[in-house]
């Protein structure tokens, strides 16, 4: 028997705990296929515990997380709290949790299943066989950087400083190097070396860090040239990591690939194996309750977790597999249905995603 792995769940609002249901019964299958051991503990989150215990991130629930070896999130958010002010508002818990945490990097994969690339707006033949990550540095740069307004010769001037240090960038560059080897063993390093002085910092440290990588094949990519690649050639990236504007950008824009937000799985990582693993998409307020929300996302973000915290790989591939082999037989929840007449339930998907995993 493995050793057991504590993961804190919080289902959070709307879709939130319909689809964390789902990802449950994932995770107490890879149990009894695998002889994985999981004790979970539930925890309120978002908008629930606004209502329940008067803010967005309860003490009880952070200690929940931090005594956990990963955390499983669904959504948070709705209309019901969106004039709240602002330490009453679900966002604001999002934010807390990902600081309390130490959570610098976000993991992002695109991945494109054969059976859906007429999902999205790119010709399936440039989206066969794309499947990467964007490792993106979430505490750093511009966004956290100094901001400031002063009188300048022809008016009011406004400035964003962007700052990296060199162990803010190592710790991300590190950690994408060690994905990159778990993978296809190609790592895009993206940049705008040839303006911005945080850029070449970043690419001097890659270029330090990539001789201990000797088994990693290393590109460097302007960010510019980076956004036109990854519409014309997806399929040749395997691990991008780049800098906290970059990355938010870039991830929106692979994320677009796949055609679908309710297959997207994220992980926020941080020191060591930990890490918090969430569907990209949020509570989806209009679909909430109607059972018809697609838990692949939540799903394909256990799998996520089994690979980057657990180390799991058996059980990641059974979960990877049996989602393309429930899709690969025609079935599909409303988001992703071509003949939505035809469109299965979320707890429908979850059984059968559960019902194709094998060993
Ligand atoms: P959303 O992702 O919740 O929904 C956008 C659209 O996609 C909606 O039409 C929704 O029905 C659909 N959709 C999303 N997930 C789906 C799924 N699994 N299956 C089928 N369809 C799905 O984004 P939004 O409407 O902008 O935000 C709704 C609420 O979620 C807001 O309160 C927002 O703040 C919050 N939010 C939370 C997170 C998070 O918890 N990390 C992320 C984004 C948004």
């Amino acid at each position: 028997m493995a050793e057991t792995k504590k993961i804190a769940v919080i289902a959070g609002d709307g879709i939130g705990p319909e689809v964390v249901a789902e990802a449950e019964k994932v995770l107490k299958r890879s149990e009894e296929l695998f002889g994985y051991s999981f004790e979970l503990s539930h925890g309120l989150f978002g908008g629930i515990a606004i209502d329940q215990k008067g803010t967005p991130l309860p003490q009880e629930t952070l200690d929940l997380c931090k005594g956990a070896d990963a955390v499983l999130l669904g959504a948070v958010g709705g209309p019901k709290w969106d004039d709240n002010p602002k330490e009453l508002r679900p966002e604001t818990g999002l934010l807390g949790i990902r600081k309390a945490l130490g959570l610098f990097s976000n993991i992002r994969p695109a991945v494109v299943f054969d059976c859906l690339k007429d999902a999205s707006t790119l010709k399936p033949e440039v989206l066969e066989g794309t499947d990467l990550i964007v490792v993106r540095e979430l505490t750093g740069g511009i966004y956290f950087g100094d901001k400031f307004r002063r009188d300048g010769a022809n008016g009011q001037e406004a400035v964003d400083t962007c700052v990296y240090n060199v162990s803010e960038v190592e710790r991300i560059v590190r950690q994408a190097f060690e994905i990159a080897r778990t993978r296809r063993k190609k790592l895009a390093s993206v940049d705008k070396a040839n303006v911005l002085e945080t850029s070449r910092l970043w690419r001097e440290t890659v270029n330090r860090i990539a001789p201990e990588y000797p088994d990693v094949e290393l590109e460097h990519v302007l960010v510019d040239n980076c956004a036109m690649q990854l519409l014309r050639r997806p399929s040749s990236f395997d691990v991008i990591v780049t800098e906290n504007m970059f990355g938010d950008i870039l991830s929106d824009e692979a994320a677009m690939l796949t055609g679908s937000i309710g297959m997207l799985s994220s992980a926020s990582l941080g020191e060591g194996s930990f890490g918090l693993y969430e569907p990209v998409h949020g509570s989806a307020p209009d679909i909430a309750g109607q059972g018809i929300a697609n838990p692949i996302a939540t799903i394909l973000s256990v799998a996520l977790m089994f690979r980057l915290t657990f180390g799991y790989a058996d059980a990641a591939d059974s979960i990877e597999r049996a989602v393309k082999n429930v899709l690969d037989a025609g079935h599909r929840t409303g988001d992703i249905a071509v003949d939505r007449s035809k469109a299965i339930g979320t707890k429908a998907m979850g059984d059968l995603i559960v019902a194709a995993m094998t060993r």
